[in-house]
């Protein structure tokens, strides 16, 4: 994902996904920054500040460990939690499959040239 909104998510989620320090570096467990593309930054806002929200709420916690495109789908990893925000990252890695990764238009998995991925048919490689 392009930095300007990863830095965004870092700033709207920091019990999630950390935060910057005063020397401008990522305390963060996320391994790797966003392994994916700029179509599902609002499907990882909104999966974020669900999170967020049932951390605040109930105190358990959660801190995205690993967040990437896997086989054209979202794959968010994270340690703790508990069964209610299994269930809001369930939810999150079903729709990916429907929004392509480039742009966040409507998509569909498709296997072009081996790979699968998720784009509307603008962002599909021929
Ligand atoms: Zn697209």
């Amino acid at each position: 994902m392009s930095p300007e909104i990863e830095a965004e998510l870092h700033t709207r989620y920091p019990k999630i996904l950390g935060y910057i320090n005063e020397e401008g570096k990522y305390k963060t467990r996320l391994w790797g920054g966003f392994q994916c593309g700029d179509g599902w930054h609002q499907l990882i806002d909104t999966l974020c500040a669900s999170i967020q929200a049932r951390v605040e709420a109930s105190g358990v916690e959660a801190q995205a460990t690993q967040i990437k495109e896997k086989f054209g789908g979202l794959r968010f990893y994270i340690q703790g939690g508990d069964d209610q925000i299994s269930g809001m990252i369930d939810l999150a890695e079903d729709l990916s499959a429907k929004i392509c990764e480039v742009c966040g238009n409507p998509g569909k998995k498709k296997n072009v040239q081996g790979w699968l991925i998720t784009r509307c048919d603008a962002h599909t490689p021929t």
